[in-house]
């Protein structure tokens, strides 16, 4: 079994003798983490380089404390309806430290576990911020500011995406929760404005109306999820509006001001009107864009494009020269990308 220590400086010595893999992963995310502990299974050499999470966003900052906190969400709007249920209580409170708390024990749990695949299967995950330095060589530097380079028979590049922060007046400024923020949320907002209905838009207008917030999404389409199907969106739409939660479509925000936490406000254009929201927190998620920059992807002969569909998003195109054997699997809503160069 290789070692799964963070910081091996040792390495960090040999710099112009890269260390040699069958397979280098940069960015461990899903997709790649199983490809690690599956080739790693069968004997192959296998290392992964992430610079921030055990397994990805996935089970860190995405999918699965989502989940966790729609849950306690659910357990919320049960509560709330208890006497319908044929239930009584004399109220009850929201500790969102309390959910943020069991959230956060999940998490590290989930990175226990995958941990004890990586040691089980013998792929080796250091922590890291990788990026090409020649064709199939990632140098890696490392948290204890030593680098390592790493050659690959074979590299798979998967850095996942980031939420897009579309460029409107002083959105920035605002300092907007993204999911990661939302998810580590200790008090319920009170006014909570959503930039953006896509899924996780209204997963986490849900959940957040469910824990006492009132909620505002704000989608520039003329349904919310406009990318599924008609009676999804308008089953889905009144689903949300039955938990009063307030629905703004066809607008087109025009800027932000003030600061996310305190009191935000955005003004948009609905129907050639301009109108203007004032809440206490802002979230956004209008899209996600590919954590390619900066990977030193021209070196490892991966071409980019730009994705229409988010903006100034960067996305991988295709390999070239040597380096031609390539295979970029997007999934479908979430930009996500592997690539096998
Ligand atoms: C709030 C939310 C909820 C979601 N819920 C669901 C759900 O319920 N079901 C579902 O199927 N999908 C869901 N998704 C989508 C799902 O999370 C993504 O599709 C999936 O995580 C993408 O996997 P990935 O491997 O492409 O990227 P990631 O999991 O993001 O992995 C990329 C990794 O690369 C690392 N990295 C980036 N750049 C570098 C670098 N230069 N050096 C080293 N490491 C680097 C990052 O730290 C990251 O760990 C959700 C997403 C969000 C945001």
């Amino acid at each position: 079994m290789k070692s799964t220590e963070t910081s091996p400086s040792a390495h960090g010595l040999k710099k112009s003798q890269p260390e040699e893999y069958d397979l280098v992963i940069l960015g461990g995310g899903t997709g790649s983490t199983v490809a690690a502990w599956t080739f790693a299974a069968e004997g192959k050499s296998v290392i992964v380089v992430d610079r921030k999470y055990i397994g990805g966003s996935c089970p860190n900052i995405a999918c699965l404390p989502s989940k966790n906190i729609i849950h306690s969400a659910k357990i919320a709007s049960y509560f709330r309806r208890s006497k319908e249920f044929g239930i009584t209580q004399d109220g009850f409170a929201v500790d969102m430290s309390g959910v943020r708390e069991r959230k956060r024990n999940m998490v590290s749990g989930l990175n226990e576990m995958y941990l004890d695949n990586y040691r089980k299967t013998g792929a080796e995950f250091v922590f890291g911020t990788g990026r090409f330095i020649a064709p199939r060589t990632v140098e890696a530097a490392l948290p204890d500011g030593t680098t390592r380079q790493l050659r690959g028979e074979n590299v798979i590049v998967s850095t996942g995406t980031h939420a897009a922060l579309d460029a409107i007046p002083g959105l920035a400024e605002a300092r907007p929760l993204t999911h990661i923020e939302a998810l580590e949320l200790d008090r319920v907002p009170k006014h909570l404005l959503v930039m953006g209905g896509g899924y996780v838009g209204v997963e986490l207008s849900q959940a957040m109306r469910r824990f006492g917030s009132k909620v505002t999404v704000i989608d520039r389409n003329e349904r919310l999820m406009s990318r599924e199907d008609k009676d999804i969106c308008e089953a889905l739409g009144n689903l949300l509006a039955d938990e009063s939660i307030e629905i703004v479509l066809n607008a087109r925000i025009k800027r932000v001001s003030g600061k996310s936490g305190d009191s935000a406000s955005v003004v948009f254009e609905q129907d050639g009107t301009e109108k203007s929201l004032t809440g206490s927190h802002l979230l956004v998620a209008t899209g996600r864009s590919p954590n390619t920059e900066g990977l030193g992807l021209e070196i490892a002969g991966v071409e980019v494009d730009t994705l229409k569909s988010t903006s100034a998003c960067r996305r991988p195109r295709r390999a070239y020269g040597q380096l031609a054997k390539l295979r970029a699997a997007r999934c479908s809503h979430t930009s996500a990308w592997m690539i096998f160069v």
